[in-house]
């Protein structure tokens, strides 16, 4: 697998060490601390939450784009993959009646040329792995640390203790509501619901095995996620850690980790009309919300959704993010979903965060003065910017297709996934065809990688900024402008 073979980046470490703030210690925050600790860097993030792994979370997808660079960071490798589990396949049943569409593959070809695997984790262990591999590179996170203002120029944060610290470049990875990125804004919050509201939460793989109906309903097939695709409703249930269990071929994944959990998302129209909330993964909603506004699809989702335990409701919204996602004092700057808006529980959104620490740490991997920082931040937003919105994009489809109305659009969807069963099955077909499409449609997302097109950066913009060195010449650079060549190409 590529991601074997660690980037060039790794072991190079920045001529002039700097601090970093980092507001929040969310996975953005500790990827970002990850990155530049490992590029020579002092780290301080300051998360609310009073711990980590103990939230109210479910499951989370991680494409091969973020998984590579996930096990380039840890030495073991493996680790990484003890806390999820590698995706195969996912049946497709109509919402309305429960009979199965199809199964969608991922095809082992397109997996093999992406150097990374379609992951599935809970939240809560993914994020308990992050805080581990941040504070072995030498991060200090400090947990239950609140902060309440920033000032971006200093730059600082002041926690809700009065304790105010300064460092010399604050890291906006607060998410949607990030403190920073309000600051920016002069205090907005301009965030709007996309129409949608996201059901999130945990069920027992216990309870499901407890469940006739439900161990039969799951030993159907091998699967992994299992979909349901409906009129404005999809809804997913995934198993979200790895199988420590040993036991027979025959058991289904639930049978084989009984002590486990399985991630459920139910996606249904918002229709409340109320705007998103301030701290919506945190709040706590009984079951039966989320079984009324199901009424009417297949009776399995509801068993489904009686058993789910710590259940949020989220608004999957949008906001305008700032046009530079520099502040002008070039001491502070945002990432992750402080400034790029995703789907919420999309396939690709959480790796996001993971490139946007990647590509940070190589740029600051760079870093010999402090004259070269605002044009370290603004490489960022140039490489990152098309690059998210690109992937918010097709993760925007990728969901919306699952909530088509029926008509054309659902039949060419059903159908393809008719094909893939077909291949799965053995049954004869043009695979090269069906693998050829999946290729095109999902390697632009899964085959990137990030420290790659840093580097890719650097050599087509880098070395004439190099070149300048001393002249003092002013050029246009990517849409940056350079009054004094201050990058190194590396
Ligand atoms: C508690 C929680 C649970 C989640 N569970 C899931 C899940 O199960 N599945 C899923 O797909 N996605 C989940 N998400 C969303 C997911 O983490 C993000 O969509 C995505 O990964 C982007 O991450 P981020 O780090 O940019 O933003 P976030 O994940 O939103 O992280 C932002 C972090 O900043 C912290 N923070 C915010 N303001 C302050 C402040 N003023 N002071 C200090 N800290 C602050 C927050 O507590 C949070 O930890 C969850 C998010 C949160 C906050």
């Amino acid at each position: 697998m590529a991601s074997s073979s660690k980037p060039s980046c790794y072991g190079r470490k920045a001529v002039l060490p700097l601090d970093f703030l980092i507001s929040g210690g969310g996975p953005a925050g500790l990827c970002c601390a990850i990155a530049l600790a490992n590029a020579g860097h002092r780290v301080q993030v300051f998360e609310r939450a009073a711990s980590i792994g103990e939230q109210q979370t479910s499951g989370v997808v991680l494409a091969p784009n973020a998984f590579k660079i996930l096990t380039q960071w840890d030495d073991s490798g493996a680790s990484m993959v003890d806390v999820g589990v590698i995706a195969k396949s996912s049946p497709i049943y109509r919402w309305e009646t429960g009979e199965m569409i199809g199964v969608h593959g991922w095809d082992e070809l397109v997996m093999e040329e992406s150097g990374g695997k379609h992951f599935y984790s809970n939240h809560n262990e993914a994020w308990g792995w992050l805080h581990k591999i941040a504070t072995e590179a030498g991060a200090k996170v400090r947990l239950g640390a609140t902060i309440v203002s920033v000032n971006p120029e200093t730059p600082s944060v002041t926690l809700a203790s009065g304790e105010t610290i300064t460092g010399d470049i604050l890291i906006g990875a607060d998410g949607k509501t990030s403190i920073v990125r309000k600051t920016f804004l002069g205090g907005q919050d301009d965030r709007r619901s996309m129409g949608t509201v996201v059901y999130s939460g945990n069920i027992p793989a216990s309870s499901i095995a407890e469940d006739p109906v439900l161990t039969e309903f799951m030993s159907k097939s091998d699967s992994d996620m299992v979909v349901w695709a409906g009129p404005g409703h999809t809804a997913l249930v995934y198993p979200t850690v790895s199988f420590a269990v040993p036991s027979s071929e025959e058991a289904t994944h639930i049978e084989k980790s009984p002590g486990r959990l399985c991630g459920m998302h139910v996606y249904v129209p918002d229709s409340d009309g109320v705007p998103p909330g301030e701290d919506e993964w945190r709040s706590s909603v009984d079951p039966s919300e989320v079984l009324s506004l199901c009424a009417g699809g297949d009776p399995i989702i509801s068993r489904f959704i009686n058993l789910m335990t710590s259940v949020s409701r989220v608004k999957w919204c949008d906001y305008t993010a700032p046009q530079d996602w520099a502040h002008p004092s070039f001491k502070a700057m945002c990432i992750g979903e402080a400034v790029h808006p995703m789907p919420v529980c999309g396939m690709f959104s959480a790796s996001m965060v993971v490139e946007d620490a990647a590509v940070l740490g190589n740029l600051f991997s760079r870093l010999q003065c402090r004259g070269q920082i605002p044009r370290m931040l603004q490489a960022f937003q140039s490489i990152r910017e098309d690059r998210c919105e690109m992937v918010r994009q097709a993760d925007t489809l990728t969901l919306q297709s699952s909530m088509l109305v029926n008509g054309p659009d659902q039949e060419a969807r059903d159908e393809l996934y008719r094909q893939w069963s077909k291949k799965l099955s053995g049954q004869p077909g043009d695979y090269d065809d069906l693998t050829m499409q999946q290729w095109e449609t999902y390697s632009p997302i899964f085959a990137y990688d990030a420290n790659e097109a840093t580097d890719e950066w650097f050599v087509r913009w880098g070395r004439p900024i190099a070149e300048a060195i001393g002249t003092h010449r002013s050029s246009a650079v990517a849409g940056v402008v350079v009054h004094e060549s201050i990058i190194s190409v590396g």
